[in-house]
C-alpha cells in the first residue's frame, strides 16, 4: 500500500495555526515544575532568554525561582554507622541554577500546536533545534494519509472499528448445531465434552464459540470461522492469532475442520483484506457489510 505515496499529495483544509505557535517550530523551551512542593504548576522558559541572573516567579503561587538561591527539600545528618556519631548536618538543598539548567527541553509542534518534550520529535539536522517541526504523532498520521495506509493502520482506534466489532460479534447467521457437529461436541483444545451445552441446536452456555481468526483483525464470526472451545479454553485463547495458541498439529487439524488455510493461521496475524477494503468505501463505512 505504501507504493501510492509517489503519486499522492495531501491538501489541507480548515487548518488554523494558533498564534502562540506561529514561528515557534524551531524555538526551544526549558520546562520545570514549580519548586514549591504544594504547587503543581509547570513553568516554560524560552531557552535563549535564560539569563545567568534569572528570576522566574511562578504564575500560580508566586514562588520565585532565582539564580544563586536554593530551596531546602529536607535536612540531613551524616552519621558514622559504627557508633552513630554525627559527622555533619545541614540542609539538602537544590540550587535553582542547577534546577533550571537540568530541566527538560520542549518545543511546539507546528501542526497540532502542543508543547512537547524534545524526544517526541524526530531528528532533523537542518533545523536549529535539530528536531522536526512536527511531532512524531503528527508525522505518522500525515504519512499514513499520504501513503494511503491510514485506514489500515489506524482502524484499531477508529470508531468504525468499534462498530465493526459489534457487527462481527453478532451471531445472527451462525449455525450452532453445525459447529457442534463439526467438532463432535467437544472442546477443540482440551477435548472436554460439551454436549450438555447444546439443546436443539441452541447453545445453552454462551462463550463456547471462538473466532478462530480473531475479531481484532476484523474476521467475522461465521459458521466457518468458529471453533468450539469450552469456556476456560476460550478465555485463554481470547483474541490470540491461532499460531499463538495452538500447536502445529492442532493447527493442521483445525484447518481441516474449518477449511481455513493452514498457512494463514500459522503465519503472522493478518487483517481481513475484504474488511479493510470495505473500510475505504464511504458507503460501506456507514453501513458495513
Ligand atoms: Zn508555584
Ligand atoms: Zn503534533
Ligand atoms: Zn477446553
Amino acid at each position: 500500500m505504501a507504493r501510492r505515496a509517489a503519486y499522492t499529495k495531501v491538501e489541507r483544509g480548515s487548518f488554523l495555526n494558533p498564534i502562540h505557535v506561529t514561528g515557534m517550530g524551531d524555538k526551544t523551551f526549558r520546562g520545570f515544575q514549580c519548586l514549591n512542593k504544594d504547587c503543581t504548576d509547570f513553568l516554560f522558559i524560552r531557552t535563549e532568554t535564560i539569563d545567568p541572573d534569572f528570576e522566574y516567579p511562578c504564575p500560580s503561587c508566586g514562588f520565585v525561582h532565582k539564580a544563586g538561591e536554593s530551596t531546602t527539600i529536607y535536612t540531613y545528618k551524616l552519621c558514622d554507622t559504627r557508633d552513630d556519631s554525627l559527622i555533619e548536618e545541614g540542609p539538602f538543598e537544590i540550587l535553582h541554577d542547577d534546577y533550571v539548567n537540568e530541566s527538560g527541553e520542549y518545543k511546539y509542534c507546528i501542526v497540532c500546536g502542543a508543547l512537547k518534550p524534545f524526544e517526541l520529535f524526530d531528528f532533523h539536522s537542518a533545523r536549529r533545534t535539530g528536531r522536526q517541526g512536527e511531532c512524531r504523532v503528527c508525522k505518522q498520521t500525515y504519512n499514513a494519509i499520504k501513503n494511503g495506509t491510514r485506514l489500515a493502520e489506524q482502524h484499531r482506534e477508529a470508531s468504525q472499528k468499534r462498530r465493526l466489532y459489534t457487527h462481527f460479534k453478532s451471531t445472527g447467521k451462525i449455525d450452532i448445531a453445525e459447529i457442534y457437529k463439526r467438532f463432535e461436541n467437544c472442546c477443540f483444545k482440551c477435548g472436554i465434552d460439551l454436549s450438555d451445552d447444546l439443546t436443539a441446536g441452541v447453545a445453552k452456555k454462551e462463550g463456547n464459540l471462538d473466532h478462530s481468526l480473531p475479531v481484532y483483525y476484523l474476521w467475522p464470526l461465521t459458521t466457518e470461522n468458529a471453533t468450539l472451545l469450552c469456556r476456560e479454553c476460550n478465555g485463554e485463547k481470547a483474541g490470540k492469532w491461532p499460531v499463538n495458541y495452538y500447536n502445529d498439529a492442532q493447527l493442521k487439524r483445525l484447518s481441516v475442520l474449518t477449511g481455513i488455510d493452514h498457512r494463514l493461521m500459522a503465519g503472522d496475524p493478518t487483517f481481513n483484506p475484504s474488511a479493510i477494503e470495505s473500510l475505504k468505501d464511504p458507503q460501506l463505512r456507514r453501513d458495513p457489510f
